[in-house]
């Protein structure tokens, strides 16, 4: 299997008819070998940029589609070499499960030999070992798309192209399955663009993420890049749940109504906000001397491995606190919090001083 295809999109855009555009121009490099996932709300124009990648669609005027070194802009999806795995599996429903496989082989004219190798080499490796004579509709979801996999791989693609592959399926399988091809991904090596708008998915799965937000490019980074660095405020709330709370910088700091949150680097007496992660506020003991915010339970959720509070600190919002500490807490009840300062985040520099 090609391992070493890098893919370019430059200066990419795409409008259908006379809406506003679906794709503003982006430029994008997807490295050789790594899986890069595409995660955004609905509409943000995730399926079009896979889209104009596979060959389904094209740019608009100026945009270009580099496959390596080759310009494939202009190339449609059967001159690509790409493999698609969809949402809704696309399977032939009266065919085999084999049969189903050995689709694109037969289109290609591999030797039957062949291709009933490598359907079983390719059953093997999607954990279907012995199915290769079921019909489709006596499939499980699951193995459905387990199929659709070996189905993309088996004409040796440079380039695997996933669209919400996982979605239809339920919570348990989604997870068995995303390791599955997290780990396939990763034997593999092929260059993958994965589409999804589950922000569990996308760290699970990418070497990188690109965050889409109306047509554009959010971030792309690494999943804790997302996660720790986030670009912007679209960011930080599409992924996870950030609490945010304002108040006056003081040296050091930020003075709320109920404490204060370390703020590093801040210019004294502006308006600021400041972000934390709900797993990085700490409950502290009321009767030590580490608590530097003080707030009242809101309410309460049990959520078996940990638990969420909210707490009312005199801001706008109440914090979001979850803890993995064995305990109960009762609404009305009063605690200390503390919010480490590397557990801070600082959002690009107007956000705080105003400039
Ligand atoms: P979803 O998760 O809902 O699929 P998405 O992020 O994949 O969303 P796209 O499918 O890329 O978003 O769509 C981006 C925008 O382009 C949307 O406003 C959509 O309605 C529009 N759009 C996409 N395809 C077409 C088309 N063939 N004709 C007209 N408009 C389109």
């Amino acid at each position: 299997m090609n391992s070493s295809l890098s893919i370019k999109l430059l200066q990419c855009a795409k409008t259908f008819g006379s809406g506003a555009p679906a794709l503003e121009p982006i430029d994008l490099e997807i490295h050789p070998g790594e899986t890069l996932v595409l995660l955004g709300p609905s509409g943000c124009g995730k399926t079009t940029t896979l889209r104009l990648i596979a060959g389904l669609e094209f740019p608009d005027a100026g945009g270009r589609v580099l496959f390596g070194d080759d310009d494939v802009t202009d190339l449609p999806i059967e001159k690509r070499g790409v493999g698609m795995v969809f949402q809704n599996y696309a399977l032939f429903p009266n065919m085999t499960v084999g049969e189903n496989i050995a689709y694109g082989m037969k289109i290609r004219k591999l030797p039957a030999a062949e291709r009933a190798a490598r359907i079983d080499a390719l059953l093997d490796m999607v954990h279907l070992q012995g199915l290769g004579h079921r019909r489709i509709d006596q499939l499980s979801g699951g193995q459905k798309q387990r199929v659709a996999l070996a189905r993309a791989l088996a004409v040796e693609p440079r380039v695997l192209l996933l669209d919400e592959p996982l979605t239809a399926l339920d919570a348990k399988l989604r997870e068995t399955l995303r390791a599955d091809l997290n780990q396939l991904l990763r034997k593999l090596g092929i260059t993958a663009i994965y589409v999804t708008h589950d922000q569990g998915e996308a760290m699970a799965l990418g070497d990188r993420v690109v965050v889409m937000e109306r047509g554009k490019i959010a971030q792309i980074g690494t999943p804790q890049d997302i996660y720790y660095r986030p670009a912007s405020e679209f960011v930080a709330d599409f992924i996870g749940t950030m609490n945010r709370v304002s108040g006056v910088t003081r040296v050091g700091h930020l003075q709320i109504p109920a404490g204060i949150v370390p703020l590093a680097n801040v210019k004294p007496d502006r308006q600021a906000t400041a972000m934390f992660r709900p797993e990085d506020v700490e409950i502290v003991p009321l009767d030590t001397a580490g608590a530097e915010i003080f707030g009242d339970v809101m309410s309460t959720f049990f959520m078996g491995d940990r638990t969420r509070l909210l707490v009312d600190v005199g801001t706008e919002m109440p914090v979001i606190v979850e803890t993995r500490r064995r305990g109960v807490w009762h609404a009305g009840e009063h605690i200390g919090l503390r919010v480490p300062e590397h557990a801070v985040m600082q959002l690009p520099a107007q956000h705080f001083s105003g400039e």
